[in-house]
């Protein structure tokens, strides 16, 4: 099975990006202060983000499911949010096209962070998915009974899942340090930014549309074992738990105790959102706009007060916890 002759492809596909991205760090470096150490000019960058959606290019078959998210307004809140609070170096176009590059089903960010795309038969997919689950699959009680409909829950995992595409723009744009793999990263931002400035809905909603598309996707398989993302199913559990350990009085019962997320992760997910929250705060303090300094200092202050706090009660409560696995 290794000896497949589409895994050795895959091998080769990774050494030359690989290469690629040697080569891209070696200009970078030569771009003196381009990326430097705070030499105060960041604030001034002024990138904007700006969402496109060309009309002309959406099938009919697709024209539904972009009008749920474009009355939704989910991709222009985020853009809105950085633009808010970001100093980004380039532009950043969101194109709601079928003109995509070829070989692209998906949402995806280019390699650059200037241009995401989502294209419509995605949306079409997502919609699909959720008309199905809101037939077959029983609400959790956490989530609201009024949005428990395809076209909600549509605009809210799409929210989630565009907060991931932008988690990989700001990356590329900033040249954020990774200490991990670039796709958990992506998610995480979905989760910083929608559990800070939105709310619960966009991480339930995510979850519940990757745990449909994990029953579609059955038995694990090498190339899934081997992504550069987390098994789907356990993308659902990371989710659930930023946003179980984001406020542990408010959502213990309704996931945890209703048996969402399982109690032997559930110890680690405040500790786990407090990392999160303090590493993206300070991921972008670097870059906060002018306007938005002041209230992101503060914002990363009390994630770094909060993630002191969360990993003192986690050692205190640790004999408890280890025993009790
Ligand atoms: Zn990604």
């Amino acid at each position: 099975m290794l000896s497949n002759g589409g895994h050795w492809a895959m091998l080769r596909t990774a050494a030359i990006a690989g290469a690629l991205l040697v080569a891209g760090f070696a200009v970078a470096s030569c771009n003196g202060n381009g990326n430097g150490n705070g030499n105060g000019s960041k604030a001034d960058a002024n990138g904007k983000v700006t969402v496109v959606y060309e009309a002309n290019t959406i099938k009919p078959e697709d024209r539904q499911a972009v009008t749920v998210i474009r009355k939704s307004r989910v991709l222009e809140q985020a853009a809105d949010w950085v633009n808010k609070s970001v100093a980004l170096p380039h532009d950043l176009v969101v194109k709601v096209t079928d003109k995509v590059p070829p070989g692209v089903t998906d949402a995806v960010t280019q390699p650059d962070g200037r241009t995401i795309f989502v294209p419509p038969p995605f949306l079409t997919q997502i919609q699909e998915a959720l008309s199905n689950v809101v037939k077959t699959v029983k609400r959790p009680a956490l989530f609201p009974q009024s949005s428990y409909n395809a076209d909600d829950l549509t605009a809210l995992s799409t929210q989630f899942i565009f907060g991931h595409e932008m988690g990989h723009a700001l990356q590329r744009q900033l040249l954020l340090p990774n200490l991990g793999l670039e796709e958990d990263a992506a998610d995480g931002f979905a989760s910083f930014y929608t559990v800070n400035e939105v709310g619960p809905g966009p991480s339930l909603a995510a979850a519940i549309l990757f745990d449909e598309i994990a029953r579609k996707e059955g038995k694990l398989t090498l190339e899934g074992l081997s992504s550069d993302h987390p098994v789907t199913q356990q993308r659902v559990f990371n989710f659930l738990c930023y946003l179980e350990g984001s406020d542990q009085k408010r959502f213990y019962e309704s996931l945890v105790g209703a048996g969402y997320l399982p109690k032997t992760r559930a110890p680690l997910c405040p500790q786990a959102w407090a990392m999160l929250n303090y590493g993206w705060w300070s991921q972008l303090q670097p870059h906060f706009s002018r306007e938005f300094k002041d209230q992101g200092d503060k914002a990363q202050e009390s994630a770094r007060d909060q993630l002191i706090a969360e990993t003192k009660a986690f050692e205190e409560n640790l004999d408890e916890i280890r025993s009790g696995q």
